[in-house]
């Protein structure tokens, strides 16, 4: 069936092209202008995987029979035990989520202050600093790494600065070590955000020891999850207490209380769920490799499009296929993920637009506004292919030969489109009456 939905496409990609010049008619086999879709189900970026559902049974049989499903239970505590182990980091502090595990983090670190972070991240940490009363201050990516320019953060720091928060954008490590140069210079923290980067290494080591902590999300749409959860990892004993203490309301014993805390812990279902995939982890990067690979290989020969590399020096979980849209390849991004979704590959731009660009930072007071040249570019060309262990390579070659055939046919495509989109607003026009 698949292979027949290619081979209706096939002469898209024909490599003599003064034939695919004339192939007018012959456009009307992508869905977007009235073919069938190439792929019958929806092919997602990051579609969530488990591991073995009778191992995760197991996980929960203990719980069930000692109705322990929360507070810091045996399965949350072992989880932490291996997740320490796994990342080579003294302490590992589960929470019920990333953006939380985020928030008691600066909180505990008394941060006050402006808050250096890149624009070119996903939103939680904005809103975080905001909730919290810090002043996010939006720094711009380096054009080739996607990851905060350690050059733009050091012009950024003034004498409000408390903190620096960068990302390991799409599981590539930032400049860790120019970074943290900066943030001892100035005295002020340094919190990584680690929510893509399970696994990942930076110079051989794992990511989660560096900075005064890191801050894991294991959502379900991660590399590594626990449905929802996440995780501060610190080397700093005394921090990862007070992280402990106060994921749980702050409390030390029956009736007692040391200081401000809320609820963030993980329950034992979501603890079962991650010893689960923990278990199936190492195969799980085995099939994202085997489709990061088959992107990287039948992309090789596709102008326009370029293919963020993983650096085989490196772990690397190889979860997200970031791909970014070159002008030679002659139609825009937002044109090509229309007819990649027509399609069923449901390809996203993310992260877009950037959090500048957003509401409420988008209305900073004038002069405040960020001017972020880099991240806008990369905003308006990155495109995330679907990639991780629901995507199979001969998926992956699928949706390259039809990136290859909309190269192809870029102009003649756009023009095709612009006429049907024409006609529709004249048909909309004239029914209307
Ligand atoms: C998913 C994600 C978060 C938020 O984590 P949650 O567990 O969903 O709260 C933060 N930063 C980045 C880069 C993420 O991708």
């Amino acid at each position: 069936m698949l292979d027949k939905q290619i081979a209706s496409k096939k002469f898209l990609v024909s490599p003599d092209r003064s034939m695919t010049s004339d192939a007018r008619n012959d456009l009307e086999n992508y869905a977007i202008l009235g073919g069938s879709p190439m792929f019958d189900k929806p092919l997602h970026v990051n579609k969530p995987w488990a591991g073995e559902r009778r191992k995760f049974d197991r996980y929960l049989d203990a719980a069930w029979e000692t109705r322990r499903f929360a507070n810091d239970g045996p399965l949350a505590l072992e989880l932490e035990r291996r997740l320490e182990d796994r990342l080579g980091v003294a302490n590992c502090v589960l929470m019920s989520n990333g953006t939380a595990a985020m928030a008691l983090l600066l909180h505990e670190l008394g941060i006050s202050g402006e808050v250096i972070l890149p624009s070119f991240t996903f939103v939680s940490t904005a809103h975080t600093l905001m909730m919290q009363g810090l002043q996010p201050v939006f720094c711009d990516v380096d054009r080739d790494s996607w990851n905060m320019s350690a050059a733009h953060c050091a012009e950024l720091i003034t004498d409000k600065t408390a903190a620096i928060i960068p990302t390991h954008a799409f599981g590539r490590a930032c400049e860790v070590e120019s970074i943290q140069a900066i943030a001892e210079r100035a005295g002020i923290a340094l919190v990584m955000d680690a929510a893509h980067a399970f696994d990942c290494s930076s110079n051989g080591q794992k990511i989660g020891a560096f900075g005064d902590a890191e801050v894991f999300s294991f959502h379900a749409t991660k590399a590594f999850h626990t449905g929802e959860g996440g995780a501060v990892t610190c080397q700093d004993a005394g921090l990862a207490e007070r992280l402990r203490l106060a994921r749980n309301f702050g409390f030390i014993g029956h009736g007692r209380v040391n200081g401000v805390g809320t609820n963030a812990k993980m329950s034992e279902l979501s603890a079962a769920m991650g010893l689960t995939n923990l278990d199936g982890f190492d195969a799980s990067v085995e099939k994202n490799k085997a489709v990061y690979q088959a992107y990287v290989e039948a992309l090789a020969g596709v102008p326009g499009i370029s293919l963020m590399p993983f650096d085989e020096n490196e772990t690397n979980n190889y979860w997200y296929i970031a791909a970014q849209l070159l002008p030679e390849f002659g139609i825009s991004r937002d044109l090509v993920m229309k007819i990649l979704h027509a399609e069923n590959v449901l390809a996203r731009r993310y992260f877009f637009p950037g959090c500048h660009d957003m509401q409420p930072y988008c209305g900073m007071p004038a002069g405040t506004e960020a001017h972020l040249p880099n991240t806008e570019a990369i905003t308006d060309t990155c495109l995330i292919l679907p990639g991780g262990s629901e995507v199979d390579p001969q998926d992956a070659r699928s949706i390259c030969a039809l990136l290859a055939g909309i190269v192809d046919n870029a102009a003649a495509l756009a023009e095709h489109l612009r006429w049907s989109a024409d006609q529709q607003a004249g048909s909309e026009r004239s029914g209307s009456f």
